[in-house]
């Protein structure tokens, strides 16, 4: 008989972020401290006086954009110029409210 023991199932993609058991806390608090820091930089003040909306493209005073993470750091994502967009208030509730999937259709649709 020259079956193996190959079978047709075999690996399922696997794309669940596992939380770390442990420090997990402490790397949020990071990353929030970070996001401060970040808030105070140059190369921030630079981001909000563009005044634009990274969602929407809308055109906002400085003071009404907050500082929103793409990825957000619940999510795995991090405090970096790369993850880090000026977003406002209206973007921000909506992006709290929708499901990750939802919001992504939402931005899909804006395009
Ligand atoms: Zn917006």
């Amino acid at each position: 008989m020259g079956k193996t023991g190959r079978k047709g199932l075999s690996r399922q993609k696997e794309r669940v972020v596992v939380p770390k058991p442990s420090g997990e806390e402490g790397e949020l608090a990071l990353e929030k401290a970070k996001a401060r820091e970040l808030r105070q930089s140059e190369w921030w003040k630079r981001q909000l006086a563009k005044g634009v909306c990274h969602y929407c493209g809308g055109a906002f005073p400085a003071r009404e954009l907050t500082m929103d993470h793409v990825v957000p750091l619940s999510r795995g994502g991090r405090t970096a110029r790369g993850n880090v967009v000026p977003c406002c208030k209206e973007c921000n509730t909506r992006k709290k409210h929708l499901l990750p999937m939802e919001w992504e259709e939402w931005l899909a649709g804006r395009g």
